[in-house]
C-alpha cells in the first residue's frame, strides 16, 4: 500500500505518508504546519499502536513558520509520545556551507555553529546520528551534475531522489539565515511563531477577487510567470518518492527552474512527460511556484494542494489554471480545506468545459487522503 494524507496544516504543509504493507504500514512524515498544527500530529500519533509510533522518516522541507512551527513541538514532545525516528532530513546552518556536516557532539564549536537555532538544538537532542543519516551527516543537496537516482531506499523500499536545493541555493540562505530563523519562531527570544507568521513572506499583489460567473482558465494560465525567488524557499528539500511502481513528487516550496532541472535530469534520455501518480504542488499552490512548463513536464492525474488560504489567500487562480490547462484531461485537483480561494474551482461547467475533477475534505479540519496502491 501506498497513501498520501495532506493533513490540516493551517497555511502550510503536514504531510504524511503510509507504504508498505497493510497493516504493518512504514511511515514517513514531511514537514509539520505551523505551531497551531502540532496537536492535530500529536493526535495522530497517539491514534497509533505504542509499538507502531516510529517514523522511517521526518523531513522539515526548510525554515519557514509554515513547515517547520509544529517540528519543534513534534520534537519536543517525542519521548512522551514514545515516537522513534529514523532519520531527520533538514539543512540546518551547517550545511549552508559547502561540506558542511553535522557536528560531532565533542566539537567545542558546537554552540556558535548551531548559532542558537531552536530545531537544530532539539534534532541534536534526538541523536545527531541520525540527521541527513543518509548522506552521511551531510547537506541534503542535488549533486551538481549528472543523472539523478534515489538516495538508498528507506526501510520498507520507499526510494527518496532530491530534486531540490541546489548547493548555490543553500549558499544564498547563509545570509539570511539568522532573520529567517527569527520570522519562523526558532531562535529564542525571538518573535513567537504566531505573530511572526504575521510578518510572513513577500505579500502577493491581490487579483480581483469579484469576478462574476466563470473564471477564464484560458487567459489565468496564460499570466506571464514570474517565478519565486524567496530565498528561504529557494533551500527547500523537495522530493521524488517511489514505491510500488507509483512515482510522487513532493515539491515543498521549491523553485520552478530547479524542479525543471531535475526533473530533466531524472528523465535522462527518456522522452516526454515523466508518468507520476500525484503532485504536490510547490508553496501551496502560488502563481510564483507552478508554470506551463513544469506541468507539461509531467504526466499526473493528481494534484494537492495544502491550504487553508490564510496569510497568502493560496492557491492562486493562475497557478491551478495552469495544472487544468496543460495538464492533460482527467486531472483531479485535490485541497486540504475549501475555502474562498478554492471553492471557485468546484464549478460543474467549469469541471465539464475542461474535463477535471475536484476532491475537498468530507469535513473541515479532516484533510484529504490519496491511495495510491493497495
Ligand atoms: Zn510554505
Amino acid at each position: 500500500m501506498f497513501t498520501i494524507e495532506l493533513l490540516p496544516a493551517e497555511f502550510g504543509d503536514a504531510i504524511w505518508i503510509e507504504y508498505g504493507k497493510r497493516g504493518a504500514p512504514h511511515r514517513i512524515l514531511i514537514d509539520c504546519g505551523t505551531n497551531a498544527v502540532y496537536p492535530a500530529v500529536r493526535e495522530r500519533i497517539l491514534a497509533l499502536p505504542p509499538a507502531e509510533r516510529h517514523l522511517e522518516l521526518f523531513v522539515v522541507t526548510h525554515v519557514d513558520v509554515d513547515h517547520i512551527g509544529g517540528a519543534m513541538a513534534l520534537l519536543r514532545d517525542r519521548e512522551q509520545l514514545g515516537l522513534t525516528i529514523g532519520d531527520i532530513w533538514f539543512n540546518g546552518y551547517v550545511h549552508l556551507a559547502p561540506g558542511g556536516k553535522v557536528p560531532l557532539p565533542e566539537d567545542d564549536d558546537i554552540l556558535g555553529a548551531l548559532q542558537g537555532e531552536a530545531l537544530t538544538e532539539l534534532i541534536m537532542a534526538h541523536n545527531p546520528a541520525r540527521w541527513n543519516a543518509a548522506v552521511g551527516g551531510g547537506a541534503l543537496v542535488v549533486p551538481d551534475e549528472g543523472p539523478l537516482a534515489p538516495l538508498p531506499a528507506l526501510p520498507g523500499g520507499m526510494k527518496l531522489t532530491l530534486l531540490s536545493p541546489t548547493q548555490r541555493h543553500l549558499d544564498r540562505l547563509r545570509p539570511v539565515w539568522e532573520a529567517t530563523c527569527k520570522k519562523a519562531g526558532i531562535i529564542p527570544g525571538a518573535a513567537t511563531a504566531a505573530e511572526s507568521g504575521l510578518l510572513g513572506e513577500e505579500g502577493e499583489p491581490d487579483e480581483d477577487d469579484d469576478i462574476l460567473g466563470d473564471l477564464n482558465v484560458d487567459q489565468l494560465a496564460a499570466t506571464p510567470f514570474k517565478s519565486d525567488a524567496a530565498r528561504p524557499n529557494a533551500s527547500s528539500i523537495a522530493l521524488l518518492a517511489e514505491y510500488d511502481k507509483q512515482r510522487v513528487l513532493l515539491a515543498g516550496d521549491a523553485l520552478v527552474p530547479v524542479l525543471m532541472d531535475a526533473l530533466a535530469r531524472v528523465r535522462g534520455k527518456v522522452r516526454g512527460r515523466l508518468p507520476l501518480a500525484a503532485l504536490k504542488l510547490s508553496h501551496h499552490g502560488s502563481r510564483g511556484n507552478t508554470s506551463l512548463d513544469l506541468v507539461k513536464a509531467v504526466k499526473c492525474a493528481n494534484w494537492l494542494v495544502s491550504s487553508n488560504g490564510k496569510q497568502f489567500k493560496h492557491p492562486n487562480r493562475e497557478a491551478i489554471a495552469r495544472v487544468i490547462k496543460a495538464g492533460g484531461s482527467g486531472v483531479g485537483l485535490h485541497f486540504n480545506y475549501r475555502t474562498e480561494f478554492n471553492d471557485v474551482w468546484d464549478s460543474a461547467s467549469l469541471r465539464r468545459k475542461h474535463k477535471y475533477k475536484t476532491h475537498y475534505p468530507a469535513d473541515e479540519g479532516m484533510g484529504i487522503r490519496l491511495e495510491l496502491s493497495k
